[in-house]
């Protein structure tokens, strides 16, 4: 409670700062406005003189007069107003010269018979100035305020007096409450943030030694994955006021308010420090500049300034930046450079044990029946994310109340499985049992080859969890250490590896699927590379076959030899790939036992990583040696099913 008035108290200081910051903005703002109007105005007045107005000299007034031209005269300090008669060559402008003291002035007028007098009484002067500046201006005062103030008021911000200084959008809080506790699964992310977190609570540690800390990380990951929530928890647990922004929002009806609303932004958040500044959906202003079809002004004036602010802050002030997208090839490179967004979080979507946390977060303050088996839940949903969890436990709460019951029993969840699920578009890939079983058996393939085979990477996480870039499971090796050259050998196993999906699946299903394309794709790059251009092959030895020109643009390699060399090429390519897929086969089909009983225990717990993989391989094959004689025997009998 007390936490709660504290709060308020704080957002209350908040506004009054920024209502005293928007009126001093507002005069600002109405002092241009003013100043605008009155050069608007002098230039229309000189212009208008200037039409029924002409200077002469003295000795062409003295001309006109004696000439008996003029009607009369009007003679003030420093000038004379002369009115020509009608039919003179000025038609009916009125003349004025400077007057030059000329003693005589009044004989001569005299004498030609001129009408003349002194200046004008004063307040006539001051009518006439009043009229041709004073009275347009307040018009266009009024007019101005009414027209933009509607405008303004459209918009949803305060009218056109204030902007820049919008913030109506900006979200502030100063203690967002929620700590990683409240974000289930997602541990690997939550390890990579924790950094963040520890400079964010002691900055002094850190600039003390003289460390500069990342001052932005980039959440990436499908929607609904807990993205938002993992950046409040971020600051929840470093105990320091959080700041959001839409990427939409910067990217607005007027040219440069984006801009400025970056400037707004990172100047709050300055004051602030130490803070975080969460920029949501960056790929709305982040979009990769070189390859937009039309281009946004707005945008890239938007992401320009972005882009001088990362830069432009002390590294030592403790504001951290994190952005979130679930689009992260569409960004712009500048805004992936180091000292921008150079650190990523990858927030996927949960595993198996993942998506049981979070529906164990999500049922905390909902009264559930014994019976109730979360686990059941969670196997029943791969692919579903945090989102989704969380309005399945809320749907079945609904489902209990309608029931009439006064706790959520299983069949409620059941049901809303059925609900959310069959409301989501099969795009979001909530794969079925026979699939899953598919990609677990193509995904322990690839492994396992790399397992058996010398010259591969470790294996380093496999997964059937569906993931963000469009593949339904992955199967990671990670070097052991930094490879500059690549041996013969080693590409061939790589290659190898690259098969070992497809031929699991056959090796199972006696079937094969679409799911290995991008596997044949770049195997096939990969072998092609080999014979043109690495002259790893017998029959071209070290010719270079294809160039890479143009580098630095698409890199596409040009074929510079003839068509039938070329066709040559392709047969000796083609060679290569059915050496590998064949011994990719045979080496699953020696350890087809081993491969069901690692892909079983995938399609169990979804994410295996390498260290069980490996115990799992190490164990069949000690397992192995021991009973050599009935492993042999078993695996013949295998092949021959
Ligand atoms: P994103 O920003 O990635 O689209 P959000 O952070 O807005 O997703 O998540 C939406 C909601 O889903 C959250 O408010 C939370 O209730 C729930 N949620 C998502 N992921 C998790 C998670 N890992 N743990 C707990 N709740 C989650
Ligand atoms: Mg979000
Ligand atoms: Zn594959």
């Amino acid at each position: 409670m007390n936490n709660n008035i504290n709060k308020n108290n704080n957002k209350n200081s908040n506004n009054k700062k920024n209502n005293d910051d928007q009126n001093k903005n507002k005069w600002k703002f109405n002092l241009i406005y003013v100043g605008i109007v009155l050069v608007i105005l002098l230039i229309f007045n000189n212009v208008r003189e200037s039409m029924y107005t002409e200077k002469i000299r003295y000795d062409e007034f003295l001309a006109l007069l004696n000439s008996n031209k003029i009607e009369e005269v009007k003679i003030s300090s420093d000038r004379l107003v002369i009115t020509p008669k009608e039919g003179s060559e000025y038609g009916n402008k009125t003349l004025y010269t400077a007057y030059i003291g000329d003693e005589k002035l009044v004989d001569r007028l005299d004498a030609a018979d001129v009408k003349y007098s002194g200046p004008d009484a004063n307040n006539s002067f001051i009518l006439e100035i009043l009229l041709a500046y004073a009275v347009p201006l307040l018009i266009f005062f009024f007019l101005g305020r009414i027209m933009f103030g509607r405008m303004g008021k459209k918009m949803g911000g305060g009218g056109v007096m204030s902007f820049g200084k919008n913030t109506a959008k900006l979200y502030a809080e100063s203690e967002t409450g929620i700590t990683f506790k409240d974000v289930a699964g997602q541990e690997e992310a939550k390890e990579s943030l924790r950094e963040i977190v520890d400079f964010l609570h002691d900055p002094k540690r850190y600039t003390d030694i003289g460390a500069k800390l990342p001052k932005g990380a980039l959440l990436v990951g499908p929607p609904g994955t807990g993205k938002t929530l993992l950046a409040k928890a971020v600051a929840g647990e470093a105990h320091v006021p959080f700041f959001s922004l839409s990427g939409s929002d910067f990217v607005e009806m007027f040219v440069g308010m984006g801009a400025a609303r970056v400037r707004d932004l990172f100047k709050q958040a300055e004051e602030k420090s130490p803070c975080i500044v969460f920029i949501d959906e960056i790929d709305a202003i982040g979009k990769s500049r070189d390859n937009a079809i039309s281009s946004n002004d707005e945008r890239e004036q938007t992401l320009n300034q972005l882009l001088s602010e990362m830069d432009g802050f002390d590294a030592t002030k403790a504001v951290v930046i994190l952005g979130a997208t679930n689009r992260p090839e569409v960004l712009d490179k500048a805004l992936l450079r180091p000292g921008r967004f150079d650190r990523r979080v990858i927030v996927d979507r949960p595993d198996l044990k993942g998506r049981e946390d979070i529906l164990k977060v999500h049922s905390k303050g909902v009264k559930m029946d014994n019976s109730v088996d979360l686990g059941a839940i969670a196997r029943a949903t791969p692919g579903a994310v945090g989102a989704d969890l969380a309005n399945m436990i809320n749907e079945a709460a609904l489902r209990a109340v309608r029931e009439g019951r006064k706790m959520v029993v299983q069949e409620d969840l059941e049901e809303s499985v059925e609900v959310i699920l069959a409301g989501k578009e099969k795009k979001d890939r909530i794969m079925s049992p026979k699939e899953k079983r598919t990609v677990a058996f193509h995904e322990v393939g690839h492994a396992l080859v790399a397992a058996l085979l010398k010259n591969t990477d470790p294996v380093h996480k496999i997964t059937i969890v569906p993931r963000t870039m469009g593949s339904l499971g992955y199967t990671m090796q990670l070097p052991e250490e930094d490879k500059y050259l690549v041996s013969k050998e080693e590409m061939l196993d790589q290659i190898t590896v690259m098969f070992g999906g497809r031929a699991a699946e056959e090796v199972e299903f006696n079937s094969i699927s679409t799911g290995a394309s991008n596997d044949i794709e770049r195997a096939t790059q990969a072998a092609r590379n080999m014979v043109t251009i690495y002259g790893m092959s017998e029959e071209f030895d070290m010719m270079a076959l294809e160039s890479v020109s143009n580098r630095y643009l698409d890199g596409r390699p040009v074929r510079n030899c003839s068509d039938e060399t070329s066709a040559k090429i392709d047969e000796v390519t083609l060679n290569i790939i059915k050496g590998c897929h064949k011994k990719a086969i045979d080496l699953l089909e020696e350890n087809r036992v081993l491969l069901n009983e690692i892909s079983e225990r995938l399609l169990e717990k979804e994410t295996l990583l390498g260290e069980e993989f490996m115990s799992m391989v190490r164990e069949y094959h000690k397992r192995g040696s021991l009973e050599l004689a009935f492993d042999e025997s078993t695996s013949e009998a295998n092949k021959e099913e």
